[in-house]
């Protein structure tokens, strides 16, 4: 495994391509903005500028948007197995750029590179299966009824726009455009604006790798001007969107106009419920895993921690003390757990869940601080004697924070598992079976593990209830959201047509 100072060493080599900026990437082509207007994109590390960044706005997406629909009839009457030759072959590029894209994805977002070496073979994986559904995106079924033959079939819904958020950019945006693209749609990615870099390498690699120019387009900017501007294009059909719930509302009255379809993926506040009976050796472990991976930036993490009564005191302090070891430094040095937050302004909302958690009346149990002379990094914390009511229990805080919950019996646990305004995932440790069948039954949820950590498989559906979202991905799911589904009848029996006039 590469030292910090090696890893640093290539990273440095790999951030000397962005001299030159990053541009938007339109119809095949590298382009600035049209305003000539760009952006600073700076590392969470230290602040330190690491490229300018076109900034684009209505008059960039609208161009984008012109390529989206020029290059749709080709792409959409390309074979299916075509399709999937080429996702394979975007797939094994990303492979070869893996330690690129894992380096610049680290220093962009603050991301410790033991998560983002395989954030990139996620990406590549995400392709390659979407990549073997191509052929079949198109397939429906045949419904038989009193004389007729009824045959469903599905087609591309047209151009579509992407809009990602800035925690792990470069997977969620393999996510979201690979189905699109096996769908036979085209499309039109505005990155977050906080970590724009990955999303240019990744455009940038699927066109070396064979995709036809204006297939896929790319328009750095901030959300209300490009974003705002993607969401009320006509010549986009739908728009499929991970970020913050309150933003979901913005797109959703921004496509108004145009009726366009919207898939959102949202904010989550999801509870892992601990069982007296549980493995309580595997539970800590996937507790803390998944709220402090990833900087506890990451929508499924299990933020609010509901533990029974009888093993509260026992648990939390076997996870405080997990907490307190894990380490916290430099994304790429190899042994980091935990790197710096996105940015500035991002660290000061976690860090003013610190003051909430004392005027609420929490304990903090370990962490509740800064750490570092420079950067945006936080402490791994645990809030215990927290109350389901309190701010840190219902807000998403997007951080390496938990709140600990004691909770008496089932009834209590299931009554404070769901009483959040989110319901994107859930996570239940018991060893009884049949309360783990009811329980799940009953959580408010659009994913639930049971005794298990977030373990994501392609084929299941992914996405969140309530405030957390609207749609679903993963599977055939993608398709139903990228696709119209026709139906044909054919009348099979010369019936009686009902006679007017005569
Ligand atoms: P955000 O909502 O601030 O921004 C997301 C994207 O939306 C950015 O590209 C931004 O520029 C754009 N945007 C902002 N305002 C816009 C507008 N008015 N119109 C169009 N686009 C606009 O979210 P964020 O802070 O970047 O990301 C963190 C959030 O994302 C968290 O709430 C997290 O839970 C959520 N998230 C959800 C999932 C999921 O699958 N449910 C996955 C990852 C992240």
């Amino acid at each position: 495994m590469a030292t910090l100072d090696e890893n640093l060493d290539k990273a440095g080599r790999y951030m000397a391509r962005w001299a030159d900026g990053c541009l938007n990437h339109i119809a095949g082509q590298s382009v600035p903005a049209a305003s000539g207007r760009m952006f600073e994109t700076r590392s969470p590390v230290d602040l330190a500028p690491l490229a300018q960044v076109a900034e684009g706005d209505a008059a960039d997406i609208d161009r984008a948007a012109q390529a989206a629909r020029d290059a749709f009839p080709e792409w959409r009457a390309m074979p299916g197995a075509k399709r999937r030759d080429l996702l394979h072959a975007i797939a094994d590029a990303i492979v070869a750029r893996a330690e690129e894209i894992a380096l610049t994805e680290c220093l962009d977002t603050g991301q410790a590179l033991r998560f983002m070496s395989k954030a990139a073979l996620r990406g590549a994986d995400n392709f390659r299966f979407y990549a073997d559904k191509a052929p079949e995106a198109r397939d429906g079924q045949s419904l038989y009824g009193p004389n007729q033959i009824n045959m469903t079939s599905r087609t591309p819904i047209g151009p579509v726009g992407i809009i990602t958020p800035w925690n792990t950019p470069f997977m969620l945006s393999t996510w979201k455009i690979a189905p699109a693209l096996a769908a036979g749609c085209t499309v039109v990615h505005k990155p977050a604006e906080l970590s724009p870099l990955t999303a240019r390498l990744l455009v940038e690699i699927a066109e070396e790798a064979g995709l036809p120019p204006g297939v896929w387009n790319t328009v750095n900017g901030f959300g209300e001007t490009a974003g705002k501007a993607l969401c009320e294009h006509p010549a986009i059909k739908a728009i499929a969107f991970i970020g913050e719930s309150r933003t979901g509302q913005a797109i959703m009255a921004q496509g108004a106009s145009t009726l366009k379809r919207v898939h959102l993926e949202l904010g989550g506040k999801n509870p892992v419920v601990v069982f007296d009976d549980a493995d309580l050796d595997r539970a800590a472990d996937a507790a803390v895993f998944m709220i402090y991976s990833l900087n506890g930036e990451r929508c499924t993490s299990s933020s609010r921690l509901l533990v029974q009564d009888t093993i509260y005191d026992a648990f939390t302090a076997r996870v405080a003390e997990k907490a307190a070891n894990i380490r916290v430094g430099h994304p790429l040095d190899p042994e980091t757990v935990i790197g710096p937050l996105i940015a500035p302004e991002h660290r000061a909302k976690v860090l003013s869940y610190f003051d909430t958690a004392h005027a609420e009346g929490a304990t903090i149990a370990t962490g509740g601080e800064a750490w570092g002379d420079t950067g945006c990094w936080v402490k791994p914390t645990l809030f215990t004697g927290a109350t389901n009511d309190m701010a840190i229990a219902q807000e998403e805080i997007f951080g390496p924070v938990l709140t600990a919950i004691p909770f008496a019996d089932e009834a209590d646990a299931l009554r404070m598992a769901n009483d959040v305004g989110y319901g994107l995932a859930g996570y239940l440790w018991t060893s009884d079976v049949t309360r783990a069948l009811r329980f799940s039954d009953a959580m408010e949820a659009g994913m639930i593990w049971v005794n298990s950590e977030n373990l994501r498989h392609l084929p299941t559906p992914f996405g969140g209830m309530k405030s957390s979202g609207i749609g679903r991905d993963g599977g055939d799911w993608s398709f139903d959201f990228y696709m119209e589904t026709r139906n044909v009848a054919f009348s099979t029996t010369a019936h009686r047509i009902p006679k007017l006039g005569g």
